[in-house]
């Protein structure tokens, strides 16, 4: 894709932080980690988000990532790491290249998830139904 940051990475037109590469798959470091070792790992051929991500890409992303986290953990001395996907602009989603974050996490890194509330049970019960009908 010809205006594609990451495509320009993975077409070596772009320097990165390379820490894993397969047929398939790149991993590099992100240039603004959340905490040091913060990678990021992409399917070789673009597309746009997950949703639009051949299956047989996530799979290979997948694999990747786990093979990388590993590398993460023990290289970082990690705790633990959250796998993170952000799918379009009002996720947050800036680069329009289907990506995993890894982010090494530590007891003590101090770093908040997501705030969460509790819904009435009709509420829970009503969007339960909806996307199980939407599921295809
Ligand atoms: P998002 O699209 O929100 O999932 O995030 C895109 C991520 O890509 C951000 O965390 C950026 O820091 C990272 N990023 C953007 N450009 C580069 C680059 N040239 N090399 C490495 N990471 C990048
Ligand atoms: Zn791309």
């Amino acid at each position: 894709m010809k205006d594609c940051i990451f495509c320009k990475i993975i077409a070596g037109e772009i320097p990165c932080n390379k820490v894993y590469e397969d047929n398939n798959t790149l991993a590099f470091l992100d240039i603004k980690p959340v905490n040091k070792g913060h990678c990021l790992v992409l399917s070789k051929e673009h597309s746009e988000n997950l949703l639009d991500t051949k299956e047989e890409h996530l799979k290979a992303i997948m694999i990747t990532t786990k093979k990388v986290a590993e590398a993460v953990m023990e290289a970082t001395k990690a705790q633990g790491f959250n796998i993170h996907i952000n799918t379009k602009e009002a996720a947050g989603q800036v680069v329009n290249h289907t990506h995993f974050h890894i982010i090494p996490r530590f007891t003590k890194d101090n770093l908040k998830l997501w705030p969460q509330h509790s819904l009435e049970e009709k509420e829970m019960q009503e969007i339960a139904k909806k996307i199980k009908a939407a599921v295809i």
